[in-house]
């Protein structure tokens, strides 16, 4: 095992192997250590998503699992190693850091965060088994797909998300059901004020998912109110918009990150509080989660990486 690096990457989805592909073409020989996402597969969120319509350059889609296995490829081309393992810690205190996995410590220059995140999912009777089948955690991924055109659809939560979700759908949907556990939504005052305004949204205050149920293909939706009440919704599609978790525990107390874990990097860059260590992904980024912005993210570490390599021989 490869146990230096100028360049290690850790993660497996698209801002990882954009990173891999970025600093390899430029001769930095990286180091992806590829993790197992919480499920334990590789690849990111992108590994539950089925087709993919809006990633550029796919005119007829490509599936997620397939994007993975194309831009794992392309960085393999290049002479991108693999290894196959979770990191546990990175010991930032010294240069080179220390990267601390499963299979052993990996000394390393630069190291690029690129651990994504992973949406939160309820887990009543039902949602295991209809997971794909009707239930998502990504309506901008795949609210879109003819399973769920004129169809009536449910978003769970109550932030800037699930109206975000909300109103997104209902360009596909007949209509959309919203259920919020509290009288009150989370969400920005004008996002909220969109979602109770709009003629196709349905918002049920105060009440949570009790299961679901269908054929091949969800079908209904049960909700308890927190009066003791019930609601039975015929819905093809429920989509999770309660709250991502970024995967950064495994840098918890080295490096600076929000409340919700987030890395936080400096303005427009990859830059993170530790010089040298960079992030890209999900993991430090809330608000677009896109495969395609996490790509350009990936792109983006991978030239602050080589910049930084470049200004330290300089500096020798
Ligand atoms: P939030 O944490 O803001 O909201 C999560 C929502 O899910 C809340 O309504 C919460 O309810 C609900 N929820 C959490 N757990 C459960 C549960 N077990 N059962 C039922 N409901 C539950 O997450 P978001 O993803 O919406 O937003 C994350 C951040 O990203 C926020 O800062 C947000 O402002 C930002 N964002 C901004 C956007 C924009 O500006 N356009 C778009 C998207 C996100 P409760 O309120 O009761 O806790």
């Amino acid at each position: 095992m490869k146990d230096k690096a100028d360049v290690l990457i850790v993660g497996s989805g698209p801002a990882a192997w954009t990173a891999a592909i970025y600093a390899s073409r430029a001769n930095l020989n990286p180091l992806v250590v590829a993790g197992f996402m919480k499920g334990g597969v590789r690849g990111g969120q992108l590994m539950t998503t089925t087709e993919v319509e809006n990633y550029p350059g796919f005119v007829d889609g490509v599936s997620g699992p397939e994007l993975m296995e194309i831009l794992e490829k392309q960085a393999r081309r290049f002479g991108t190693e693999v290894l196959e393992t979770d990191v546990t810690r990175i010991d930032t205190s010294k240069r080179p850091f220390v990267v601390e996995t499963k299979k052993g410590n990996v000394a390393a220059e630069t190291v690029i965060v690129a651990t994504g995140a992973y949406a939160k999912r309820l887990e009543v009777p039902g949602t295991e088994e209809y997971w794909n089948k009707g239930i998502s955690a990504c309506a901008v991924c795949d609210g879109a797909l003819p399973l769920f055109r004129d169809k009536d659809l449910l978003v769970i939560g109550g932030g800037d998300t699930a109206c975000e979700e909300a109103l997104y759908l209902t360009k596909f949907g007949s209509k959309v059901h919203i259920a919020l556990r509290r009288d009150v939504f989370r969400a920005s005052k004008i996002m909220a004020e969109r979602v109770m305004n709009h003629e196709k949204i349905e918002v049920h205050y105060n009440y949570q998912l009790e299961k679901v149920e269908g054929e091949q293909f969800l079908t209904k939706a049960f909700l308890k109110g927190n009066d003791g009440s019930s609601k039975e919704l015929e819905v093809s599609g429920l989509f999770f918009a309660i709250g991502h978790t970024p995967n950064s525990d495994f840098l918890e107390g080295e490096i600076a990150r929000d409340e919700s874990g987030y890395l936080l990097v400096e303005g427009y860059t990859s830059k993170t509080s530790i010089e040298g260590l960079f992030a890209a992904g999900d993991v430090a980024d809330k608000r677009y989660r896109q495969a395609i912005t996490s790509a350009g993210m990936g792109c983006m570490a991978a030239l602050d990486a080589e910049k930084f390599l470049a200004e330290q021989t300089q500096e020798v």
